[in-house]
């Protein structure tokens, strides 16, 4: 099948050259040159042979033979709930990250809620965050009783701009919550500094950034607390898991405390035998959980160079598309971890091709796409939860007034940023470098018959 494809791609090459690359000559870098698509080629979506028809590594990722001993024990053992692979787990953890501890909850939206809860955020207090993440960030700070407040998204970054946070400070607010999304790091640095001068907490959702750093330093590592997510998706796949990471010891055993249905923890504890000490929940995960993360983190460290690796050369490579312009990084910033790899797409440069065209037809050429999240700050939870009880006696008339909500929140530069995004999974940039090639040359096939796919009938 490889030897078919190699020599179809020569064939195309050949006729590329001969044919229309005298054309593209002039407008393109010598690079562009190199194509293995031209418009002699027909695109996959209109019965063309696809750029690549083998698949990409699957995720997640399973290897019996080396991940199941400590599985396997912990199942025939019958301590399934809580104990020492749950504590083997937790150390690695913060090892890895450097952190002094972890607590490993049962999913990343509970992490944050936790961590949220013991610096006592909740009702009456505003929470900043990004409207670019997935939802359990903001239904994380609704979930306290807190009010989410949305600052805009900087589009070559994806991230939060640090230059919109302070013009949303209220006296009200009380936290700003940091997302590194798509495992690109956000400028925590900034973030850091406008916090101080604010005295507000800082909790960094890392639940798609694991391994990420600035100037060396881990994501998850620089606010008050991180917090992580291993649902099957992400780049540690555990089905369900998450976890909470500080320097903070007083925090931290709060947050073991909060996870175990509020029983004394370290230095949380009560008079001698007063029993449970504080408001708490039950969010511990079980050993045989455990036994499956500690597997997926042994490769967690070559895996993230891989990506890392992968992402840069193919980020190098598209770039160079007219219309396709790569995600940015921070300048401190010396490692992303690629839950996702983004790129913003200019339909303009595609001869008017819609980016939902644009990625039907990447699927065709044998590298699935997708368009991203849609704004979070516009969706119809907000009013629901405007509407609970809880948040009725809590908040204002006027606070929970949703056109006004509404309009404080507007994030533009966000809204434009959901038309154009284009995401590929993490899973993509594990094959090889040449790989990576097929994924330019995909771009290239279809940004060079952009007019035919657009009006194909
Ligand atoms: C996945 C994710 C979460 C929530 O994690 P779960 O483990 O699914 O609860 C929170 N924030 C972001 C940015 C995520 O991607």
């Amino acid at each position: 099948m490889k030897k078919n494809l190699y020599s179809r791609r020569e064939f195309v090459k050949q006729n590329s050259l001969a044919g229309i690359g005298a054309a593209f000559s002039m407008s393109m870098p010598p690079a562009f040159l190199a194509v293995n698509a031209g418009e002699t080629s027909v695109p996959a979506i209109m019965g063309g042979n696809p750029v690549r028809n083998q698949p990409w590594p699957v995720w997640p990722l399973w290897k019996p033979g080396e991940d199941e001993d400590q599985l396997l024990s912990s199942i025939r053992s019958g301590v399934w709930s809580r104990a020492n692979i749950v504590d083997e787990f937790e150390k690695k953890w913060a090892e890895t990250v450097g952190s002094k501890r972890c607590l490993a909850t049962v999913n990343g939206t509970n992490a944050l809620i936790a961590a949220l809860a013991q610096y006592d955020i909740g009702g009456g207090d505003e929470v900043i965050i990004p409207p670019y993440t997935f939802i359990a960030t903001a239904q994380a700070v609704l979930m306290t009783g807190a009010m989410p407040v949305f600052a805009d998204t900087d589009p070559e970054t994806f991230q939060m701009d640090p230059e919109g946070i302070e013009a949303k400070i209220t006296p009200r607010t009380r936290a700003i919550l940091p997302v590194h999304i798509l495992g690109l790091p956000s400028d925590m640095v900034r973030i850091m500094e406008i916090a101080k001068k604010h005295n507000l907490v800082v909790i960094e959702d890392a639940c798609q950034s694991w391994l990420a750093e600035i100037g060396h330093k881990q994501t998850g590592t620089f606010g008050d607390a991180g917090c992580y997510s291993f649902q099957n998706s992400k780049n540690i796949p555990i089905g369900e898991a998450g976890a909470i990471v500080s320097d903070d010891e007083e925090f931290m055993d709060r947050c073991h405390s909060y996870h175990n249905y509020g029983n004394p923890f370290g230095t949380t504890v009560g008079d001698v035998g007063a029993g449970t000490v504080m408001l708490g929940t039950k969010l511990r995960i079980t050993e045989y959980q455990a036994a499956i993360g500690l597997a997926q983190i042994k490769r967690l460290g070559e895996q993230t160079d891989k990506r890392w690796e992968n992402g840069e050369y193919l980020k190098s490579r598209i770039g160079r598309i007219p219309g396709i312009i790569p995600y940015k990084l921070y300048p401190n910033v010396t490692k992303a971890a690629f839950h996702l790899f983004p790129f913003r797409y200019k339909k303009e440069e595609f001869k008017g091709l819609s980016r939902a065209d644009f990625m039907r037809a990447m699927s065709a050429e044998g590298v699935p796409c997708m368009g991203g999240y849609r704004p979070l700050n516009k969706m119809a939870y907000l009013a629901h939860a405007f509407n609970t009880k809880n948040f009725k006696r809590m908040y204002s008339a006027e606070m929970l007034d949703y056109k006004r909500y509404m309009e404080q929140n507007q994030c533009h530069r966000n809204d434009q940023l959901c038309e154009e995004a284009v995401w590929l999974f993490h899973n993509i940039l594990l094959a090889e470098k040449r790989d990576m090639d097929d994924i330019f040359n995909a771009i290239e096939k279809i940004h060079l018959n952009a007019e035919k796919i657009k009006n194909r009938t």
